[in-house]
């Protein structure tokens, strides 16, 4: 993989998101290069088709402690605008569907938050790990209590995930909107 491009490429666009911490498949193209969002996929296609996350019922979502992580939902309910940090986040058994790549994404997620920081961006704090309530306080007070509701039983699962999703998109909307106008104003102070 070229390293050096993705990294450059991340430090370039990364003021562009407009709904951190959550990011879209599209975006994740736009932040790294076509390159490493095909070797992601990549791993992931091979990750379902060995069910590793799966079998382990997301130990790490649950050792995170993620507001998101209900053990019935069986995958993120949020897998397709999940974090940065959950979708470059390898454990051990990757190693078996990985090797080496795993070494170099790593490796890009690190050094680009670094180089971003050089540049002057402040989002670095959005590719931390979760818990999200200290960086998305808004999104978490409302998913939590339809993810609540369906860890103690009250709510199905099925359900669980698509008033999550609901929220979620209510999020994206509002959020984008006034990160829109945050980047205006910060273009002019240019
Ligand atoms: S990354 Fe590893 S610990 Fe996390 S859910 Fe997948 S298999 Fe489990
Ligand atoms: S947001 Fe990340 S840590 Fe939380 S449940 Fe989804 S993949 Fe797991």
């Amino acid at each position: 993989m070229d390293q050096e491009k993705a990294i450059n490429k991340f430090a370039e666009h990364v003021d562009d998101l407009l709904n951190l911490p959550l990011v879209t498949d599209l975006e994740m193209k736009e932040l790294y290069g076509e390159e490493v969002a095909t070797v992601l996929e990549k791993i992931n296609r091979l990750t379902w088709e060995k069910q590793l996350c799966l079998q382990c019922d997301s130990l790490c979502c649950q050792e995170y402690g993620c507001e998101f992580y209900a053990p019935q939902f069986g995958q993120c309910p949020i897998f397709d605008l999940r974090p940065t940090v959950c979708r470059f986040h390898f454990c051990e058994k990757f190693q078996v569907v990985g090797g080496s790549t795993i070494k170099e994404l790593s490796e890009i997620f690190l050094y680009s938050i670094h180089a971003a920081g050089r540049c002057g961006s402040t989002r670095g704090r959005f590719f931390d790990p979760p818990p999200l309530g200290k960086i998305a306080p808004q999104l978490v007070e409302s998913i939590s209590p339809w993810v609540n509701a369906v860890r103690t039983g009250r709510l199905n699962h099925r359900d669980g995930r698509k008033y999550v999703r609901e929220q979620v998109t209510q999020y994206c909307t509002t959020h984008a909107c006034s990160e829109e106008i945050e980047k205006v104003k910060r273009q002019s102070r240019r």
